[in-house]
């Protein structure tokens, strides 16, 4: 039975032949259409064998193959409409970015001054175009921008403490999401781990007894994505500095997500990079792309000194981050600079948006589902901040939960999903929370939802 339906199975060379081919094989190499085909074919001749398949016509192959070759070429990655409610949220690209840099970034995708004067005609530095924003923002004195913070913080540790020692405490041995684990990146900078103190307890006295000849440096790690709640100490950075200074040790400073806007008065308990610099720590390294709100980059902040000889070491070429990432992190920071700008900031203005505009938000989006053969409830949540930041903080959002017959909770996240539209899972509902949804997203939310609804 199934060896009649292998039989069965048009042959590749015949179908290629056939006109109704020509047009794909015109658009795409012959050799890429004959192997997308063969993997097709491939995918139906396991069903037969499995026992469940049957022999496809022609116009099922033809769609299939034109399909994969159009995802193939498709740019990715591509748009999804963020409905988890999780702000940060690292699986789907981090931090929105602001109209203003996307603009940025595709100006400079042309020929841009990246590393060229236009007054003097000369060579320029890359580093120079961020650094003066990030230092007016900061308070730093210098800066420099690399790939991400896990190259901040390794490109820090082997500039200050190659082949030395390095004091850290035990509270601090984090691992944050994407296998960086601050332990591991110490040894990779070869930086030898002189742990002090214990998971919930450490001292100023377990860091000045744990220094030796071989000491180059103490460490403060933000411990991003957990909290250390109860009976706990750790010392505070100004004692670190004043334990540096003492001790005549750099001290490096890994804030994490670093915010350049004080949260606390939306209840957000996350120390700012400027807090960092007053406190006088000699290298201050934070993300991007976490609470800043820009693109994927690690930025560090420090005295002349120290970020000079960090531009100098040979890793500082390896970890660079290039200009599309440059003009889009300028842009971001000229937000910071202008009087309320940083609510432009996608991130922050999502972070800080009352309550009452979510749920506002989420009304329209239940309006618009209105008349689809679906179960709508509209319901205050809460959601994360999520990107391993800010883990006891809760935003107040307003979800819509979903039901339809006929589907779990699964299967309709699934169709949802295959229309690029990501919600979570709840008590067999799914949920689509607006606090990550834009107002102008709002409209292709719900053709979404019916288009999953409605197809197969
Ligand atoms: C997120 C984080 C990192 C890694 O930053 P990336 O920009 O993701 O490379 C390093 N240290 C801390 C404390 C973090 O929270």
């Amino acid at each position: 039975m199934g060896k009649e339906l292998l039989r069965q199975l048009p042959k590749v060379g015949t179908l290629l032949e056939q006109p109704q081919w020509q047009e794909l094989i015109d658009k795409y190499r012959r050799g890429l259409v004959r192997s997308a085909l063969d993997q097709e074919l491939n995918l139906w001749r396991r069903r037969i064998l499995d026992g469940g398949g049957r022999v496809p016509d022609a116009d099922e192959l033809l769609a299939a193959v034109s399909s994969a070759l159009a995802d193939l070429v498709a740019p990715a990655p591509r748009p999804v409409l963020n409905a988890t409610g999780v702000v940060i949220h690292t699986n789907l690209g981090r931090a929105p970015l602001a109209p203003e840099a996307v603009n940025a970034a595709r100006e400079a995708a042309d020929y841009c001054d990246l590393e060229f004067d236009i007054d003097s005609g000369q060579r320029g530095s890359r580093h120079r175009h961020a650094e003066e924003l990030i230092c007016r923002i900061t308070g730093a004195e210098a800066a420099l921008v690399v790939n991400n913070n896990a190259a901040a913080v390794m490109l820090c540790l082997a500039a200050v403490a190659r082949g030395g020692e390095a004091i850290i405490s035990r509270g601090q041995l984090v691992e944050i999401g994407g296998a960086f684990r601050v332990p591991d990146v110490m040894e990779q900078s070869g930086v030898t781990l002189r742990e002090v103190g214990t998971t919930n307890k450490t001292y100023l006295d377990d860091y000045r007894r744990a220094v030796t000849p071989e000491t180059r440096a103490l460490i403060r790690v933000h411990p991003s994505n957990f909290r250390v709640v109860g009976f706990n100490h750790e010392v505070s950075l100004a004692e670190l500095v004043a334990l540096g200074q003492e001790q005549q040790l750099p001290v490096l400073d890994d804030l994490g997500s670093g915010t350049l806007v004080d949260l606390r008065p939306w209840g957000i308990e996350e120390p700012t990079v400027q807090e960092s610099v007053k406190a006088g720590a000699d290298l201050i390294s934070f993300s991007g792309d976490k609470l800043l709100g820009g693109p994927q980059c690690g930025i560090i902040v420090g005295s002349v000194e120290w970020i000079g000889r960090l531009k100098k070491h040979p890793l500082t070429r390896a970890l660079r981050c290039d200009k599309l990432t440059l003009a889009a992190l300028t842009a971001t920071l000229a937000l910071y600079l202008q009087e309320e700008g940083w609510r432009r900031v996608p991130v922050l203005r999502m972070i800080t948006e009352s309550g009452e505009a979510v749920a506002q938000r989420a009304q329209k989006l239940a309006d618009l589902l209105a008349g689809l053969p679906l179960s709508v409830t509209v319901d205050a949540d809460i959601s994360p901040v999520g990107g391993g930041a800010l883990p006891l903080h809760r935003l107040e959002t307003t979800v819509l939960r979903l039901r339809t017959d006929g589907l779990s909770a699964d299967q309709l996240a699934e169709r949802l999903r295959a229309q690029r539209l990501v919600g979570r899972i709840a008590d067999e509902q799914v949920v689509l929370d607006a606090k990550t949804l834009a107002d102008g997203q709002l409209t292709a939310a719900a053709t979404a939802v019916a288009a999953a609804l409605g197809g197969e």
